[in-house]
């Protein structure tokens, strides 16, 4: 079973590769390899990327800094993120357009769902800049809000570690990777954290299913896209 439209969401820690923070550029070279060949077998694709690895807004604020200013320079950390993806992909001959949810006409088009769809049917990428372009939200929320709204069949969220696990695989190589996991105990079980609460329960009120996955094995996206994933599916 092949997806029609996928939303892979990348956080901001994976891109930085091999570094403490920025952006690893040979990843985002590998990554566009990666996903050429999903684009190639005609399944559409949107990228929701985080910006974990310049700022969060949670930890930013404080000391003077509002939430919602610590939130805006997250948003703008997508952003450079997203830029520089946009720019990698073309190098390797994928074409793709980078759309901003914060308004920044200057270095990026703006967000708009009709030319989002424009883009898509004609066979590019569309990565989205600046989440859903409101604080007090992450990535993963903004993810499954624009996989609703460009009617994406899946959310392909990106991690670590392969899946979703009976206990926390980073302090115990025993932890048992769980293939399926029903949207209702995703959202309940205070043990899953691999997304937030927030975006699980929006997924789970109209039925989108997510897999959680790790994206940096060669193949390993365009398997996923195929439904044929090693992680952990969520769904209903
Ligand atoms: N952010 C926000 N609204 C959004 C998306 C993101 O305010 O719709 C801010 C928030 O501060 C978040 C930061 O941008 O912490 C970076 O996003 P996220 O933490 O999701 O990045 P990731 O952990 O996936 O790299």
């Amino acid at each position: 079973m092949s997806y029609k439209r996928i939303l892979l969401k990348i956080s901001g820690e994976q891109l930085s590769g091999r570094y403490e923070g920025g952006i690893d550029a040979e990843l985002g070279s590998w990554l566009a390899d990666e996903i050429k060949t999903v684009q190639n077998s005609g399944i559409e694709v949107v990228i929701m990327v985080g910006g974990g690895n310049f700022a969060r807004g949670a930890q930013l604020a404080g000391h003077g800094i509002k939430r919602v200013t610590a939130d805006q320079i997250g948003m703008l950390g997508t952003m450079m993120n997203a830029l520089a993806l946009n720019d990698i992909f073309e190098y390797r001959g994928l074409q793709s357009r980078c759309l901003s949810n914060i308004f920044a006409e200057q270095v990026a088009e703006p967000f708009v769902h009709r030319l989002a769809e424009k883009h898509l049917a004609q066979q590019r990428v569309v990565i989205v800049a600046g989440g859903i372009g409101r604080p007090y939200l992450t990535t993963d929320t903004a993810a499954v809000s624009l996989a609703l709204e460009l009617s994406c069949d899946v959310v392909l969220k990106a991690t670590k570690f392969d899946g979703v696990f009976d206990q926390d695989p980073a302090t115990n190589p025993k932890a048992i990777r769980l293939p399926h996991v029903s949207g209702d105990e995703a959202v309940r079980n205070p043990s899953i954290r691999v997304m937030d609460k927030a975006a699980l329960g929006l997924a789970l009120e109209h039925n989108l299913p997510i897999i959680v996955f790790d994206a940096l094995n060669s193949g390993s996206i365009l398997a996923a896209a195929n439904g044929r994933h090693t992680g952990t599916l969520i769904s209903s």
